[in-house]
């Protein structure tokens, strides 16, 4: 070994995000199951140190179901899939399963069952033999046709609708020209390249690192196809390319001879074999060399920003290469504060994206990180610009705390007291939780980050803009909609914009009312005539009745001299009784046409509310005047 070595670590080496979900996934399993007979269907990765530990961890493999004895036994279903008969066997069989099936893989079964359904031929670009690729065949009843060349393309009989999917480790450039050569052969080809990056990823940058080193060690078990794939691309870039499993098959002499070593590593390969190696390396020649592989890394500090590249997603969270020795983890919301969008419309595998380091290791070796953080700190000066110019910006109420709530904006943590949170008091601040409100910014401290919040002073704002539009814009004689706010012995309140405008108990109908609840009640829309407006004083004169058509005018040829009709007597005077032809049309009994004999007033025949026959002796429409008789009733 040289008097110096440098060892660089690929950036994409190790477990994929599928592995280390499963992975992660098996050992919970394991410890929340104490009483359960585990088994994975398959290896759970191709790793036989993985394997092993699982072993030790009373952990079984099985390639059946037939071989499982245990009544009490849970089935880990691996990365790779299985066919959906065999999840659907698991339950007949009444065992129960976890399954750590890779979502990359997962979205394949929806696609291809989907199009299958929908009467697709499925054509599956990949190994036959691959366990992914019997579990993908397993979504369309088995009856894909597996091709892993272009000339078996051309082989395929005409379909005219089919369906091209990949098995996501496949090789990319391969898949490019079967799926040109599909797209010439059918015209209508629903074709998804469903490759998964991290294979791609990984084999990008060992093609970068086996040009710049003097050895190149790719470790993972023998039977990955990954692994071996990495073998064979830093073989032929750097003529000194091992394949290891393990510390144990490191060639010590090449080792020592070397001054600049690549370590890359399988997808199922996991860091503390990575460790091991490297330890191992350190045996032959006292080097600290494990600080040398500690140093190849950035050294991560929380609270400090870093730019990463988008390494893979799924629904919930984004993973992130920070150049870091582990990954890094953006959880859906520390992604987003919109918790509406997709993560896949915020970014997308590739992108390069600035994020803050939350914690070192999340306790499943990732660091965890927030996009959400970062954009806070841009968005600081949007508050303050909010604040300055007295603009409202919209908000969510994330909390509910002692004497108010949390709001948050733009990622950004702020204070609402509960009295701000309504024009009125509020009793319960819980109905407000979740919920998307605008706000104004009553006081803001940049230096010790305190921001408080109004959404009273919002409401109350968009109350005056109202307002102003309505003195504005508002004319007599104009017909608005407005809500009734409230009802008084005198008349209903109507809120027109901003303003609240007074309907007066004698403008609400044409007939007469006793009180205006006989006619409106609160929260009615209801559509009033402006009668008369005093921006001075603020008073705005609404009139409803004034929408409805005058009852006089809809009398003609209703009713003629001579015809005798029911009416009821509303009101006496001196002179004689008012009865209630219709509603808003009052006629007169003269009290000389009461009653033959001689009466002092007409209270002395009839009752208030009481339903007469009475004759109609004269009839005035333009004066409103109807002349009526109860003693010619009967003539
Ligand atoms: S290689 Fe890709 S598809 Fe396969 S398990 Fe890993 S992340 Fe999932």
């Amino acid at each position: 070994m040289g008097d110096y070595v440098k060892i660089i670590l690929d950036k994409n080496a190790g477990f994929c995000f599928g592995v280390k979900n499963a992975v992660a996934q098996t050992l919970r399993t394991i410890n929340e199951n104490p009483n359960k007979k585990i088994f994975t269907y398959g290896p759970l990765i191709h790793n036989r140190h993985v394997t092993e530990d699982l072993k030790t961890k009373g952990v079984e493999e099985i390639n059946n179901l037939t071989d499982i004895e245990y009544n009490n036994s849970l089935i880990i279903i691996r990365s790779h899939g299985v066919p959906k008969s065999l999840l659907k066997e698991i339950v007949n069989k009444g065992f129960q399963y976890v399954d750590c099936t890779c979502p990359f893989v997962s979205r394949i079964h929806r696609i291809v069952e989907e199009k299958y359904d929908d009467g697709y031929k499925i054509v599956i670009v990949g190994d036959k033999n691959h366990p992914e690729v019997i579990g993908i065949n397993g979504w369309c009843n088995n009856e894909a046709i597996i091709i892993d060349d272009e000339k078996m393309v051309d082989k395929l009989p005409y379909y005219d609708k089919i369906c091209l999917v990949a098995q996501t480790t496949f090789s990319k450039n391969l898949w490019h020209s079967i799926k040109e050569r599909v797209k010439d052969k059918f015209i209508n080809a629903d074709i998804f390249d469903t490759i998964c990056n991290a294979t791609e990823n990984r084999q990008k940058s060992v093609t970068e690192l086996a040009q710049k080193v003097d050895v190149m060690l790719v470790i993972g078990g023998l039977n990955s196809s990954n692994t071996i794939k990495l073998y064979e691309i830093a073989k032929h870039l750097c003529p000194n390319t091992y394949h290891l499993e393990s510390a144990e098959d490191l060639p010590k002499e090449t080792i020592m001879k070397a001054e600049t070593i690549g370590i890359t590593a399988g997808a199922s390969t996991p860091d503390w074999i990575n460790k091991e190696v490297i330890e191992k390396m350190e045996d032959f020649n006292n080097e600290n060399i494990m600080e040398e592989y500690e140093k190849s890394f950035k050294s991560l500090h929380l609270g400090e920003t870093v730019i990463g590249t988008v390494i893979s997603l799924n629904d919930e969270e984004v993973f992130v290469n920070i150049g870091y020795k582990a990954d890094g983890i953006i959880k859906k919301e520390d992604l987003t504060w919109d918790m509406e969008m997709k993560v896949s419309d915020l970014v997308n595998v590739g992108d390069e994206i600035e994020v803050k380091v939350v914690s070192i290791n999340d306790g499943e070796g990732n660091v965890v990180l927030s996009k959400k953080l970062v954009d806070a700190d841009k968005n600081w000066y949007k508050l303050e610009y909010a604040y300055n110019e007295k603009t409202s910006v919209p908000g969510v109420v994330k909390e509910i705390v002692k004497g108010g709530g949390i709001v948050e904006i733009y990622g950004i943590k702020t204070f609402m007291p509960a009295s701000l949170f309504d024009i009125k008091y509020v009793d319960n601040l819980d109905s407000f939780k979740n919920d998307k409100i605008d706000v104004r910014i009553i006081e803001f401290n940049k230096n010790n980050r305190k921001v408080i919040v109004s959404h009273k002073d919002y409401l109350l704002d968009e109350k005056e803009k109202k307002a102003n539009e309505f003195w504005t814009n508002a004319e007599v004689g104009q017909r608005i909609v407005g809500e009734v706010k409230r009802i008084t012995d005198f008349g209903a309140f109507v809120d027109v914009g901003g303003v609240d405008g007074l309907i007066h108990i004698s403008e609400l109908s044409y007939s007469r009312i006793e009180h205006p609840s006989e006619v409106v009640k609160p929260g009615d829309k209801v559509e009033v005539v402006i009668l008369a407006l005093d921006k001075d004083n603020n008073k705005i004169s609404l009139g409803l009745k004034q929408t409805m058509p005058e009852p006089w005018s809809t009398l003609e040829n209703k009713y003629n001299i001579g015809d005798i009709i029911e009416v009821k007597v509303v009101r006496f005077t001196n002179f004689g009784a008012f009865v209630e032809v219709e509603p808003g049309v009052d006629g007169l009994v003269h009290i000389s046409q009461i009653s033959d004999k001689r009466i002092a007033k007409p209270s002395d025949v009839l009752k208030i509310g009481e339903t007469i026959k009475v004759k109609i002796i004269d009839i005035n429409i333009p004066e409103k005047k109807m002349s009526l008789s109860i003693r010619e009733v009967d003539q």
